[in-house]
């Protein structure tokens, strides 16, 4: 359930920028999120009505902007944008091979972040 503590997370982050700024509520939080981070858009949503319940971002909507993710082939230096099979979101293994030479000696350059991109607030 890493859903919940990243939600505890993108909470902490918004509620700091929200203080920040002396904002009663925080109406709206716009999240990125790589698509290898495995996180559940709707069990993010959820967590995060829980994390935010009785706080200044009580009924904030979150919305997610999924990003794809990129991989770097070690044999010929390219890069390639990967999406998750179902395969590796049920196992959790991530091997992608590279979309040019097809090797498999590859490393995920990006998709396994995600940030706070933006809130609205209102003071
Ligand atoms: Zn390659």
């Amino acid at each position: 359930m890493h859903e919940f503590a990243f939600a505890y997370d993108i909470f902490k982050v918004a509620e700091a920028t929200a203080k920040k700024y002396n904002a009663k509520r925080i109406t709206q939080v716009l999240l990125e999120i790589g698509e290898l981070t495995l996180i559940v858009p709707e069990l993010l949503k959820k967590s995060f009505e829980m994390a935010t319940a009785g706080s200044i971002a009580e009924g904030a909507e979150l919305v997610i902007q999924i990003l794809p993710g990129k991989i770097r082939c070690r044999d010929c230096n390219k890069e390639s944008n990967v999406t998750l099979t179902e395969e590796a979101q049920l196992t959790g293994l991530q091997l992608f091979r590279c979309g040019h030479c097809q090797s498999n000696n590859t490393e995920v350059i990006y998709g396994k972040s995600a940030n706070v991109k933006n809130i609205k607030i209102q003071e």
